[in-house]
């Protein structure tokens, strides 16, 4: 196997696996193994329309009613293919060794953003209950989200059941300021609101900050911007410190929503890095 491989399995992000509508296996660099993915949006619909989106747009989604007792069946099925031959067959781990295809969690990620599925509670409790029958592997459970809609009182009753054992929130916080985030994640809601909501969750809940670094047509995050987001950091981080896991940066590597979204230099990332830590005591990873 060579690091080609294994490079071109982390850019290869396609959610399709055989027949699955719902959940797919990736090689995922931040969970170090095989991911397994459930898509609670294969109508495609999210509350931000970011710029850097990967999602194919151009195809219209399906208009499929989330079914809790089909998506947990395609998970069986892949698990059953897992502990067949560690999914070694699967064309986009082709060449990949084994040991880098462990499988390490089980995350709701997807075209969209998942927790805006009436359905939402119910995929949690059914991930936590596969995290317990197959206790032979130390699976994580993790919600990725932009955060918009925790708030809502039917994500934070699934939310309770996903992280009651090695359960973890990656919220995404893109910015520091109103302007860059319209620039980034084009939502309607405002920036405020979204840190109110990451503010809500890690008071319960143990949560992780995902950021997106890029240039967005010819215009890239400034120094202002950079230490308005580290406030937001330290706000949130003031809440509850042992409910923050750390800060995962991580730029661009596949197809874009639109044009000349460009990923930036290593150096850039290593400067944030030191900016945040420079004033918070937390992991950052660069991704
Ligand atoms: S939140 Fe995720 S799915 Fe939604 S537009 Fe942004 S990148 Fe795409």
């Amino acid at each position: 196997m060579s690091e080609e491989a294994l490079e071109k399995a982390w850019s290869n992000h396609s959610i399709l696996w055989k027949e699955n509508v719902w959940v797919y296996p990736v090689i995922s660099r931040r969970a170090g193994g095989i991911s397994i993915g459930i898509n609670l949006n294969p109508d495609k619909h999210c509350t931000f329309d970011c710029a850097y989106c990967q999602v194919e747009r151009s195809v219209p989604g399906l208009s499929l009613k989330n079914d809790v007792i089909e998506i947990e069946k395609e998970l069986d099925k892949i698990i059953s293919a897992y502990e067949k031959n560690g999914l070694a067959d699967f064309v986009s781990f082709q060449n990949v060794e084994a040991e880098k295809r462990m499988i390490k969690d089980i995350c709701i990620s997807g075209d969209g953003e998942s927790t805006m599925s009436p359905i939402f509670p119910q995929v949690c409790a059914m991930m936590r209950r596969k995290q317990d029958e197959l206790s032979q592997y130390p699976l994580q459970l993790t919600l990725i989200t932009n955060a918009t809609l925790l708030d809502r009182e039917n994500v934070r009753k699934g939310l309770k059941i996903l992280t009651e054992k090695r359960g973890e929130i990656w919220a995404k916080l893109d910015a520091g300021t109103e302007n860059w985030y319209k620039k980034i994640d084009r939502s309607r809601i405002p920036l405020e609101k979204v840190e109110q909501n990451i503010e809500g969750a890690i008071r319960d809940f143990p949560l992780r900050i995902q950021t997106m670094l890029c240039q967005v047509q010819g215009e890239f995050p400034s120094d202002e911007e950079i230490q308005f987001y580290i406030q937001r950091l330290q706000k949130i981080y003031a809440i509850c410190p042992q409910n923050f896991l750390g800060v995962q940066l991580y730029g661009v590597v596949r197809h874009t929503a639109i044009p000349d979204v460009l990923p930036l230099k290593k150096e850039f990332f290593q400067n944030v890095a030191e900016k945040i830590h420079a004033v918070l005591p937390v992991s950052v990873q660069i991704f």
